[in-house]
């Protein structure tokens, strides 16, 4: 038992992934002024620092008081792997001991960093590994901006580059629903935007749903970032096998909302993301049903060559299905591009992450419905 006069240590809280206001509101506690909390942001996010000791624009006095009550901690790497593409993931470990996978894809025009929301995914889409994980919890915002900061830390960007950067783009398609955490995200997302931070623009930024209706709304509203829909299918008896959530917001609904999105002009496009599926969602048929479904949406689509893992109860369409595809959306006006798997050796490509330290539950994993 701890004696009466032993100090008892409060453990130090992270300073990481509060938003300027909690930020600002947390250094008024003990009289530091605004402009100095404005110093301290600078150096945690323009500069990375990840030591107070560091921060020379503050008095010796403020750095040792913050010090002893604050830490700017990162998730830590448990594992970093590197592709022979030039991916890189790393396997991060938080301070429970939960693990998730953030991506680096460096192409030639830009970097794009694939960041997860949340340990695992309560969503079960039967093509994808992430759902087969059995721990899901929701990412702190400082879980978040870790992802970014820690791509920073590895790939030497700080303080936050002008120019030839490599971390360009934010995508938020690692693992999880990102509109199921939808707070977290938000505060996530305006530290990674601020122009005195990590600076990385809302026209940089795309965040994936699999089609939570009611969230897209107040995301548009709050955010306004790149929107990207887990499509998959046109028809919903298929989309409810696909993607489970489809059985509550179906594809009707699920396109009105994007049709009211506030930045659905031709400038900023609605990606709407399609695996592949062999001879479940890949027919010239199932093409023509797409381009009907997107009239009067600015829309491009993502066509996702279907990323096998172990178990998986599906096969990617052949070549031959997806060109075929890809030319009769082209047809109708869209773009329809198809995505290059990037790090597949590292299990670092769409749908494949999920960490190592979990194993597959097998028999859940088959119960997939039959196409
Ligand atoms: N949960 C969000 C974001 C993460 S998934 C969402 O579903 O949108 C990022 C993209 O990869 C989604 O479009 C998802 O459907 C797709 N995906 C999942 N598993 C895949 C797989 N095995 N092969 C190819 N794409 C997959
Ligand atoms: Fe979750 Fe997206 Fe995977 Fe579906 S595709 S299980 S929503 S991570």
């Amino acid at each position: 038992m701890q004696s009466e006069d032993t100090p008892s240590e409060a453990p130090r809280r992270n300073l990481v992934g509060l938003s300027r206001e909690a930020l600002a509101a947390e250094m008024a506690k003990f009289g530091v002024e605004p402009f100095r909390a404005r110093q301290l942001w600078h150096w945690i996010y323009h500069r990375g620092a990840t030591d107070f000791a560091a921060m020379t624009s503050l008095a010796k006095p403020l750095r040792d008081k913050l010090a002893a009550q604050y830490v700017l901690n990162r998730p830590a790497i448990s594992r970093a792997l590197n592709s022979v593409d030039g991916t890189r993931k790393w396997l991060l470990r938080f301070a429970d001991g939960e693990e998730v996978e953030t991506v680096h894809i460096p192409e030639e025009d830009r970097g794009t960093l694939c960041v997860s929301s949340q340990v695992g995914c309560t969503l079960t889409c039967s093509f994808c590994h992430t759902g087969t994980q059995r721990l899901v919890r929701n990412l702190g915002s400082e879980e978040i901006v870790g992802q970014v900061m820690v791509a920073r830390d590895a790939l030497g960007e700080w303080p936050s580059p002008q120019d030839d950067r490599q971390v360009t783009n934010i995508v938020l398609m690692g693992m999880g629903e990102p509109l199921y955490n939808y707070e977290n995200v938000a505060t996530a997302l305006k530290i990674i935007m601020d122009p005195e931070g990590l600076s990385i623009s809302r026209r940089k930024i795309t965040l994936s749903t699999s089609g939570v209706v009611p969230m897209i709304r107040r995301c548009g509203a709050e955010l306004a970032v790149n929107l990207a829909i887990s499509l998959h299918a046109v028809r919903d008896d298929i989309r409810d096998r696909l993607v489970p959530l489809n059985r509550k917001y179906p594809i009707a609904a699920l396109l009105d909302a994007c049709r009211s999105y506030p930045r659905a002009t031709n400038a900023r496009r609605i990606t709407f993301e399609y695996v592949m599926l062999k001879g479940i969602n890949d027919s010239p048929s199932d093409a023509r049903e797409l381009v009907q479904l997107l009239v009067g949406i600015p829309a491009k689509v993502n066509l996702i060559p279907f990323n096998p893992w172990p178990g998986a109860p599906f096969e990617c369409s052949s070549d031959a299905a997806i060109k075929a595809f890809s030319d009769i959306v082209f047809a109708a006006g869209y773009s329809a591009p198809v995505r290059t798997p990037r790090g597949r050796d590292i299990l670092a490509a769409c749908g494949q992450l999920k960490s190592a330290s979990v194993r597959l539950r097998r028999g859940e994993r088959l119960a997939v419905p039959a196409a």
